[in-house]
């Protein structure tokens, strides 16, 4: 297998692995690899640093030849390597530019690290531009705003409110401005945060009196990106703090896009005065993109791993999945990897096979069904699951099932903790993290993991 041949795959895996890990893991460890080769048994992962080879190694090994499996990959042996392309700052691939133009690098500093520490703190990536972004109805009055926002910050739609249902572009769209704004001028101080994070950041200064000044970083900003903005329902501290930062920015003319899963009338125990606030600019209900669109997308993406699918293949993957691009992707670089690995060309009956029953995914799981499943599997109670009882065999199990709340439905830690009776959310966090390392190290989670999954959606 020629290197070419590999990045379809890695990207696969990579897309897979993304799904089951947090955003934070996935973008500090996963992000820069790639599959440097696959030769007599042997699979070389690049890395960029030693840290990430480490925490690869130590946490991440089964998760990556899990993935590799499922992939159709059984090799002897996973290697990491240190590869200078794998650093943040060597982009390997043509299609990833440096976002940061050398001139935001000011002389005196050397420009490694003012170049990481600045792409770094505003949480932006590359890889979401206007330019690869596919317009159709569904998302056309959202992309037009986000246009008319990249040519001149908070004059029109401020703020502005994107909401609508996952993995249809929104995080693509706002990123993308932040991006165009950079673009035209580096030194811009662009600032993207989920409210999650934007919640933890929040807690944290208070917690532990950190001497990091939150609330001038963030009043700082000339765009503010907040993505998700659902999951700061409920946080009245946070909400507060962002209700001021929110009103410091909208005073000097700084521009703010949201996005979130619903309208804010729709967000429980938003405040009101944050609603209100939200109604001074624009709001826009993004939808799913048509058919056509959806076509054109994959064309397009087909077309960025120098592939051109026939048009049965094209509509089938576009009819296949209708209700998420991010899958849409998945399941094109799966068919993609698919056929790498095995020299063939896409064709109709390749997708069908890859793709077809097996594949999809009924999309009407829901907490319930995951959290009974799972007490089911440990044959616990669901009362002792829900229950207060702290004996070792109920609380693995619950704590399981709030690791299946966020992999598989990707449930906010606040809700996720109401899904299972607790009140405090950071339980959730803590669970959700054991599992997590544990699923890394113990044959025994993984595999109750994967036979609960399997039960799930069989
Ligand atoms: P959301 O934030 O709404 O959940 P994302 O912005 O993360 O969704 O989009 C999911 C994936 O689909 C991303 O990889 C994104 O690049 C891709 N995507 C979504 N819409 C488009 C589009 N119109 N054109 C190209 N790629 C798209
Ligand atoms: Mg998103």
């Amino acid at each position: 297998m020629r290197e070419e041949n590999t990045t379809g795959l890695w990207q696969a895996v990579l897309g897979e692995i993304e799904l089951s890990v947090s955003r934070g893991s996935f973008v500090t460890w996963f992000k820069n690899t790639s599959l440097l080769r696959y030769k007599d048994g042997v699979l070389v992962v690049g890395v960029g640093t030693v840290f990430v080879k480490n925490q690869l190694e130590r946490k991440f090994n089964q998760l990556i030849i899990d993935t590799l499996a499922k992939n159709g990959i059984v090799p002897e042996k996973v290697e990491y390597k240190i590869h200078a392309a794998n650093s943040k700052l060597h982009k390997k691939s043509n299609d990833e530019p440096i976002m940061v133009s050398p001139k935001a690098v000011t002389k005196s500093q050397p420009a490694a690290s003012s170049q990481v520490r600045h792409s770094y703190r505003q949480g932006l990536n590359e890889r979401y531009t206007f330019e690869n972004f596919i317009v159709g109805s569904g998302n056309e009055l959202a992309y037009a705003a986000c246009q008319a926002i990249a040519a001149e910050p908070g004059k029109k739609y401020n703020p502005l409110f994107l909401y609508g249902g996952v993995g249809i572009g929104k995080t693509h769209l706002i990123q993308a401005v932040g991006n165009a704004v950079l673009a035209k001028d580096p030194n811009a101080h662009v600032v993207y945060i989920s409210s999650e994070q934007f919640v933890q950041e929040f807690l944290d200064a208070i917690r532990y009196k950190k001497n990091t000044d939150f609330a001038g970083y963030y009043r700082s900003a000339d765009v503010l990106i907040v993505d998700d903005m659902q999951f700061i329902a409920g946080k009245e501290k946070t909400q507060e703090e962002f209700f001021h930062t929110f009103n410091a920015l909208h005073q000097a003319n700084k521009q703010i896009i949201i996005s979130s899963d619903k309208p804010p009338k729709d967000i429980p125990t938003l405040e009101e005065r944050l609603r209100s606030r939200f109604n001074w600019g624009m709001s826009i209900d993004m939808q799913i993109p048509d058919f056509e669109t959806r076509c054109a997308i994959v064309q397009t993406k087909a077309t960025t791993h120098g592939i051109t699918l026939e048009p049965s293949v094209v509509d089938y993957l576009a009819n296949h999945v209708q209700t998420n691009i991010r899958e849409l992707e998945g399941a094109l670089n799966q068919l993609l990897a698919f056929c790498e690995m095995r020299g063939l060309q896409p064709d109709l009956p390749i997708a069908t096979g890859l793709l077809g029953a097996a594949k999809s995914r009924p999309k009407h799981v829901n907490p319930k069904h995951i959290v009974e499943r799972t007490a089911k599997h440990f044959r616990v109670s669901l009362d002792d699951l829900l229950g207060p009882k702290r004996d070792k065999d109920i609380v693995v199990p619950r704590q399981v099932a709030m690791y299946m709340l966020r992999s598989e439905l990707h449930l906010s830690f606040p809700k996720i903790a109401r899904e299972l009776g607790r009140k405090d959310h950071t339980t959730a966090i803590h669970s959700v993290e054991k599992i997590e390392k544990e699923a890394a190290l113990d044959a025994d989670i993984r595999s109750a993991i994967s036979e609960i999954k399997e039960r799930l959606y069989a």
